[in-house]
């Protein structure tokens, strides 16, 4: 876990929405940030500090492809996309997992991974931890090893943290 104050900068970019998407949500837009190129540049060196000898990326859609995408492109490195329910072509390996209400699921090219690749996870915010379990659980059924999970903003009220106590977890940013 860090907090630090190179990335404070970074933290100035972030914009809090009150109610959206729905009443009670205090949203983390990120989109002053990546429009800043200090700011962007910022993050994704926090977030690869933290790769721990991946070969690959994997970012958990939507806003974690952004993050991943920069990772992967800079280390040079290949780049695993983690999808909402059918918008990937080919065989997937799926997880579902509980929201609020109801359940959502997350699915990965079968052949995106094997037992020889380790990963590195990444999306922008942690909040309950349910989204990063089951990227954890996707990358798991494919025989990879992850290496670390790395996410911009941790909102740390929504205690993700503790959900995802066996594994590693790196927060740029804790709110
Ligand atoms: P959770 O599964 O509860 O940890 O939620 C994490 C996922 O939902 C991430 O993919 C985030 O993009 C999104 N998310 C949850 N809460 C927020 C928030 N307050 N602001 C922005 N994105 C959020």
């Amino acid at each position: 876990m860090s907090d630090n104050e190179h990335l404070n900068y970074a933290r100035s970019k972030i914009a809090d929405v009150p109610d959206f998407p729905k009443p009670g949500i205090l949203f983390k837009d990120i989109t002053p940030l990546l429009q800043d190129k200090k700011a962007f540049n910022d993050a994704v060196d926090d977030l690869a500090s933290h790769l721990n000898g991946a070969n690959k990326v994997a970012g958990i859609e939507s806003r974690g492809f952004i993050f991943a995408a920069a990772i992967a492109a800079k280390h040079n490195l290949g780049l695993v996309l983690l999808r909402k329910p059918g918008k990937l072509p080919r065989k997937t390996h799926v997880v579902q997992y509980q929201l609020e209400y109801g359940f959502d699921s997350l699915e990965m090219h079968q052949d995106s991974l094997d037992k020889n690749d380790r990963v590195l996870l990444v999306d922008d915010v942690l909040a309950t931890g349910g989204t990063m379990m089951a990227g954890c659980e996707l990358i798991a059924k494919s025989g990879a090893k992850l290496t670390n999970c790395a996410v911009f903003i941790e909102i740390s009220a929504l205690n993700g943290r503790n959900r995802l106590s066996s594994i590693p977890i790196h927060s740029s940013i804790i709110v």
